[in-house]
């Protein structure tokens, strides 16, 4: 099945007009369009990709599709439902495969269900788009669709590819020979950095950086009292004093000693708004790093003396301060079948942890009911952090880490490729080299705690970093030169 999303992020360009910081980007932006965008004229840009919701994808998509219809190009986001659960089990093992993981065998059984789908999907997907218009289709999910739909509709077919891995492996390899006869029918691909463009593609490939947008929910700033007010209203801080709006119906739960998630009470309550806070926030996924960043954090913990000596002030910190490792609530994602199982792996280990070390760590399930709330707590939380980590063992990109530059907050990354590509080390926080060594991590996480001017000198290139590099109008400038390019081709 097909859906339209239904896109009004409600922020005009005006808006972000309106702030000092943002003034000169947005007149950038609007001298580019008033070029590029009446060649567009007469057609429309259909963004396909799998899930509305949840991951880096669907968090971008919205304010891309948006701005580019109010800089005058007619552009809709359409999203792929697929009843079948092996098909996403199968692209599931694709996206692993592509990052090295997983054996890379697809069987002849595999290659049928990828094309039995995809051909009632490229069915439906005609029904909306006509000639000339272009048809951008969002990692392998719905590749195969869009090159079905060309075969009957002549559309300019554009691969947007947000994973990829910086070196090359058999598995690869293997996950590459299976998209191979559906990519290669594609006028032009997009990757997030050019270590990941295959060999077939390497000519017709562009690299465009993700980015994120400054007035969303996710990363508009948070007045004191706002910030407040969405923890208490999430449910993720007790109410001491009346706040203004009530509290959400869907709110946060933490994973309890009985291996059960539950709203907080004031008994496990985080001290969000009070402690040293360390943070991670991503999708439920093993490549994301979260149990040797749990472990590392334990040996921080647990080895405080040595790492602090005779530092009173860093002491007290390693003694007080919290883990907070937070994703969507696993049931909420229909194209993520392996976070429920992994997470049973991460709530077994948690549960082997001694009741002072499970106090330390705060597992969160964070309700992905309301996209705006959902945005709100990652943003409050985020913000609430002193570090923030994103330990991948892989990463396209990792939004999670410019969402957190954008914040001012120091980021302790990987040298996964899409986050060294943002980070740089010691500049705006540190990479880990072995995500998979929790004496590194613990090492790197003492290092960013113990040092409070540093910290901030980091956060602040971060922001700066950020504000140069990764913010969207940058995106939709790069979106606009790459299409138009494409009409002349
Ligand atoms: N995210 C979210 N709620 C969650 C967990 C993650 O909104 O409970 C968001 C996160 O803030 C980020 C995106 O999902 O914007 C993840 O994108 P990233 O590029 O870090 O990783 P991906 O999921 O695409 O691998």
């Amino acid at each position: 099945m097909i859906e339209i999303v239904r896109v009004d992020e409600g922020v005009r360009l005006e808006d972000y007009g309106n702030r000092a910081h943002l003034i000169n980007w947005v007149r950038e932006l609007r001298s580019e369009a008033a070029v590029l965008a009446p060649r567009f004229k007469g057609r429309r840009v259909w963004m396909v990709n799998s899930t509305a919701e949840g991951g880096g994808v669907a968090e971008m998509l919205p304010k891309e599709v948006d701005l580019l219809r109010e800089l005058g190009v007619d552009t809709h986001w359409l999203v792929i439902k697929v009843d079948e659960p092996e098909f996403f089990a199968l692209t599931k093992r694709i996206h692993n495969a592509i990052h090295g993981y997983g054996d890379g065998g697809f069987s002849f059984a595999d290659r049928e269900v990828y094309e039995k789908v995809s051909r009632g999907l490229a069915k439906e997907l005609r029904n909306h788009v006509r000639e000339d218009d272009f048809l951008v289709v969002h990692d392998p999910q719905p590749l195969a669709s869009g090159a079905m739909v060309r075969e009957e509709v002549k559309v300019r077919l554009v691969w947007r590819c947000h994973i990829g891995l910086d070196e090359e492996t058999e598995i690869a390899r293997r996950a590459w020979g299976f998209l191979k006869p559906f990519a290669r029918d594609y006028h032009c691909a997009i990757f997030s950095a050019p270590e990941y463009i295959p060999s077939f593609l390497a000519g017709k490939a562009s690299v465009v950086h993700p980015a994120i947008d400054p007035l969303s929910h996710k990363n508009r700033e948070l007045v004191p009292h706002k910030l407040v007010g969405i923890l208490c209203n999430a449910g993720l801080q007790t109410e001491c004093h009346p706040v203004l709006t009530p509290r959400w119906d869907h709110r946060a739960r933490r994973l309890q000693s009985d291996g059960e998630f539950a709203e907080l009470d004031s008994g496990d309550e985080i001290g969000l708004l009070y402690r040293p806070i360390v943070t991670q926030v991503s999708r439920w996924d093993r490549l994301k790093g979260w149990q040797p960043l749990m472990e590392g954090f334990l040996l921080l913990k647990r080895y405080a003396r040595r790492f602090a000596g005779d530092d009173e002030r860093f002491q007290r910190l390693l003694s007080i301060v919290k883990l907070v490792l937070a994703g969507p609530d696993p049931g909420a994602i229909q194209d993520d079948p392996e976070a429920i199982d992994f997470l049973d792996e991460l709530r077994g280990r948690y549960l082997e942890l001694s009741p002072e070390e499970r106090e330390s760590v705060a597992v969160l399930s964070l309700p992905m009911a309301s996209r705006k709330e959902n945005a709100l707590m990652v943003n409050a939380l985020q913000r609430c952090s002193t570090v923030v980590v994103q330990n991948s063992l892989r990463e396209g990109f990792g939004l999670t880490a410019t969402e957190a530059m954008w914040k001012a907050v120091p980021v302790l990354g990987t040298n996964a490729c899409g986050l060294r590509r943002q980070i740089r080390d010691r500049v705006d926080g540190m990479l880990t080299q072995d995500p998979e060594n929790p004496e590194e991590i613990a090492h790197n996480l003492a290092t960013l705690l113990a040092d409070p001017v540093t910290r901030e000198k980091w956060g602040h290139n971060a922001q700066r970093h950020c504000y140069e590099n990764f913010l969207v109008f940058n995106q939709v400038a790069q979106w606009m030169r790459l299409l138009s390019r494409e009409l002349h081709t």
